[in-house]
């Protein structure tokens, strides 16, 4: 069987912030991927045993994912929704038919000796997910999106003589999602990864945790002369972290421009990324389609989907990340770089629009970002687990507004609710916090204060500087209560300076 022909077009003009300087001359990276994302779904793609992650192992494992003689897989169509729900979220096209193959190899951890994969008629084609790098959107061609069964995991680490395999993974769906050769740098490269997460997670396909495995990245790199031919690519496997991606092709961009630049060549291979080192090493040399024998999973009929199944699923596809933040910049009028801070993570753009429902946007998101993320990540939160309710949160700021409290006293008021709880408009009554307000009331002291320091008193009227310290000394006095503009006018107002 033929292997699918893609033609590779160079959708970017070089751009020299992104080259990297050799003693020859400059260079440029060119970076595909190929993202394998864990479909969520209770059940494995051909079997009905659970695909719930870390449990005892070989505790999920149905005769059809242990590959039983006479055992025939039958397709999950909840996975099949997740996989055409994503590609839409993708803006890509959906192909109505597509087809189930096998690519035949052998490993302990395979017991059918392949794995059920799409080749040439996978179920989602082609897309683009946009990226922002430097306050530039820059588009990033999705090449295609197939669905494909797991592995189990071989354990080689637990005894020194034998290697163990647990079958709890095999035959769990994933969704293979290629991307084009379209990103130029690291930052590029992590942008593209964090951008798919945020939208399989709005999308509820797949829960994006690197750290178990339910999102894994493949990276293609090779280096060129800006805009010359492509060079040959080495495939990095199984990238785990944002970071780790983001140091495997600086690591592997270098290393190439090395061999180059000392007049070698490229060997297409793929390579492991050693986290500890920093470095990528050679795995084997790269494998070729027709080494795996693809040909149609004969247990399986080709995949027909209807256009008004896919038409329904399109209508329940919720607000995605980049509506959401065109949204936010207009209806609250956030500047564009909150407004993509706030919708990384859905969890936190609905926590914002519940405080901004209302109230000034911008005000909101300011507290959002600053004070409630930087406690949150200080104290290793999530936002699901922010002890201050959006509720909360927006009673502070209503206190600011009214003039009830200054923005001090609302970090301290913050604060406490933080730690204790309780409603902030009664704390502020019950703890006395209320700024005052009240002209008498300031007033009064205003005059103490004056009347106790004539010399300092006429010393102003010479050098309207000095006032500031009466400002000083009178919010000292009320413990920081009073309104520091009204303390301000009024300190003016009664040393005579205008
Ligand atoms: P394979 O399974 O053989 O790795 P795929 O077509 O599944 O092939 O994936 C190829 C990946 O490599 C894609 O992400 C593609 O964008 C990327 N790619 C292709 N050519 C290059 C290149 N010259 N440099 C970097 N990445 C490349
Ligand atoms: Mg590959």
């Amino acid at each position: 069987m033929d292997a699918p022909v893609i033609e590779i077009i160079d959708t970017r003009e070089p751009d020299e912030k992104n080259f990297i300087e050799g003693a020859t001359g400059p260079w440029e990276v060119v970076i595909g991927m190929e993202v394998h994302a864990q479909v969520l779904s209770n059940a494995k793609l051909f079997s009905g045993a659970s695909a719930a992650f870390g449990a005892e192992p070989n505790t999920h494992v149905s005769l059809v994912d242990a590959a039983m003689p006479g055992m025939l897989p039958v397709i999950n169509e909840f996975c099949v929704e997740q996989a055409v729900r994503t590609g839409l979220g993708l803006n890509a096209k959906i192909n109505l038919t597509s087809v189930f193959d096998r690519k035949n190899y052998f490993y302990p951890d395979l017991p059918p000796g392949y794995q059920i994969s799409q080749y040439k008629q996978p179920i989602v084609g082609e897309g683009t997910i946009y990226i922002e790098v430097d306050g530039e959107e820059i588009a990033v061609g999705i090449e295609r999106l197939h669905l494909e069964q797991d592995a189990g995991k071989s354990i080689h680490d637990q005894h020194p003589d034998y290697s163990y395999v647990d079958l709890n993974r095999a035959g769990v769906a994933l969704m293979e999602i290629v991307s084009k050769p379209d990103m130029r740098s690291a930052e590029e490269a992590k942008a593209f990864v964090s951008k798919l997460r945020t939208i399989l997670r709005y999308l509820g396909t797949c829960d994006g945790n690197m750290e178990q495995g339910s999102l894994r990245a493949d990276i293609n790199v090779s280096v060129r002369r800006p805009g010359g031919p492509f060079g040959t690519r080495c495939e990095i496997k199984n990238v785990n972290s944002i970071r780790f991606i983001g140091q495997a092709i600086d690591y592997e961009a270098q290393r190439q421009i090395d061999i180059l630049e000392e007049g070698g060549t490229i060997d297409q291979e793929t390579r492991l990324f050693d986290p500890k080192k920093g470095e990528t090493r050679s795995m084997r040399s790269k494998e070729e389609a027709h080494d795996y024998r693809y040909f149609p999973d004969p247990d399986l009929l080709p995949l027909e989907l209807e256009e008004e199944w896919v038409e329904q699923i399109r209508a329940t596809l919720p607000e995605l990340p980049d509506a959401k933040r065109k949204r936010f910049i207009t209806e609250y009028g956030l500047t564009p770089y909150d407004a993509s801070v706030l919708v990384a993570d859905k969890a936190a753009a609905d926590y914002f629009e519940r405080v901004a429902k209302g109230r000034d946007g911008k005000a909101a998101a300011n507290w959002v970002i600053n004070e409630l993320f930087g406690r949150l990540r200080k104290e290793g939160l999530s936002i699901e687990q922010s002890p201050v309710s959006a509720e909360q949160l927006g009673k502070i700021i209503d206190l600011i507004k009214k003039g009830d409290i200054s923005g001090r006293t609302a970090k301290e008021l913050f604060d406490i609710v933080w730690t204790e709880g309780g409603d902030p408009e009664r704390i502020v009554e019950e703890r006395g916090m209320k700024q005052v307000t009240d002209l008498s009331a300031i007033e009064k002291v205003v005059d103490e204060v004056i009347a106790a320091n004539p010399d300092k008193a006429e010393q102003a009227k010479a050098k309207p500087n000095v006032a500031g310290w009466f400002v000083g000394q009178v919010m000292k006095a009320t413990q920081g209560k009073a309104n520091p503009k009204a303390v301000n006018e009024l300190v003016r107002r009664k040393l005579g300076i205008e």
